[in-house]
């Protein structure tokens, strides 16, 4: 059974990293839906069975408001509510470098910790490489979105 193997996995990771995970499941920030988004995108990861949606308004070169909605697994969504928490109010160009570097960090590259905070949490994820899209499914998701709303 696949979801037994993804919630074997997800009790493999690190206390303080899934203590983060499972916070984010149950209080997500920023889910829900925008009163009038630039732009809205959705992403699926069918491997997994996650969906995650992406709304954002653009308010001159800053990322003014997001939220996203969906389901999958704990680790889809707590993603992407922690990526709507670390890019709310950023410029574009800030959120660009961001997404970069999380795809950068969950591909196996260096982490510079304190600027990814509790994104950190999601490194733990890359024992499971099949997970690992799981994890970055609303960032490449948020990186559609931003190319229709900055067209
Ligand atoms: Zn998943």
């Amino acid at each position: 059974m696949m979801q037994e193997e993804y919630r074997r996995q997800e009790a493999q990771l690190d206390d303080l990293y899934r203590d983060i995970i499972i916070d984010h499941y149950r209080h997500p920030r920023h889910k829900g839906h925008l009163a009038s988004p630039d732009a809205t995108h959705e992403g699926l990861n069918p491997l997994c069975g996650d969906e995650v949606t992406v709304e954002v308004k653009v308010e001159g070169d800053r990322l003014a408001d997001i939220a996203y909605s969906g389901s999958g697994c704990s680790i889809s969504q707590s993603s992407a509510s922690m990526m709507t928490e670390a890019v709310e109010g950023k410029s574009i160009e800030e959120t660009r470098k961001l997404i970069g570097d999380f795809t950068a960090m969950m591909r196996g590259g260096e982490i510079d910790s304190e600027e990814l905070g509790d994104l950190e949490a999601l490194s733990g994820v890359r024992q499971f490489p099949v997970r690992i899209k799981c994890a970055t499914l609303a960032w490449h998701t948020l990186d559609e979105a931003l190319k229709d709303a900055v067209a």
